[in-house]
């Protein structure tokens, strides 16, 4: 069955491998992607330490040793506190967006379909539930 996010996925697999022209090769894609990365953590930070929307409040997670796996999410925080202000979402977003580019680069260059990967990715998480988790 395709839903309309199959599609999506497809089509901006597609756009990408029609855009790859500077990134051909599989070496100069894998260095962009890996510093996309980087991009993205680089603007979440930056989120914390020059606008200030966000901040981070990190301590020790403590769950009690009878709580069942299920119940667990009550007890972990995310260590974030307040809320990304538009300028920095977008920011995060655009970031995000140059990672997924070279991602669906990648796996144009290997004949890997992104939206397998997301279907078989979500399938997964749905069978194994909780113990996803490592
Ligand atoms: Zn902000």
């Amino acid at each position: 069955m395709r839903t309309r996010n199959d599609e999506v996925v497809c089509m901006f697999q597609d756009k990408v491998s029609q855009l790859l022209l500077r990134h051909r090769s599989i070496l100069d894609t894998l260095s962009q992607h890996a510093e996309s990365a980087v991009r993205v953590n680089k603007s979440i930070t930056r989120t914390v330490t020059s606008c200030g929307c966000i901040s981070v409040n990190a301590r020790k997670q403590h769950v009690p040793p009878e709580v069942s796996l299920k119940d667990c999410r009550k007890y972990l925080h995310s260590h974030i506190e307040g809320s990304l202000c538009e300028a920095c979402k977008e920011m995060v977003e655009e970031e995000m967006g140059n990672n997924l580019f070279y991602l669906a680069a990648i796996c144009h260059l290997l004949d890997i379909k992104l939206d397998a990967i997301i279907k078989r990715e979500y399938n997964r998480l749905e069978a194994l539930g909780f113990f996803h988790l490592s």
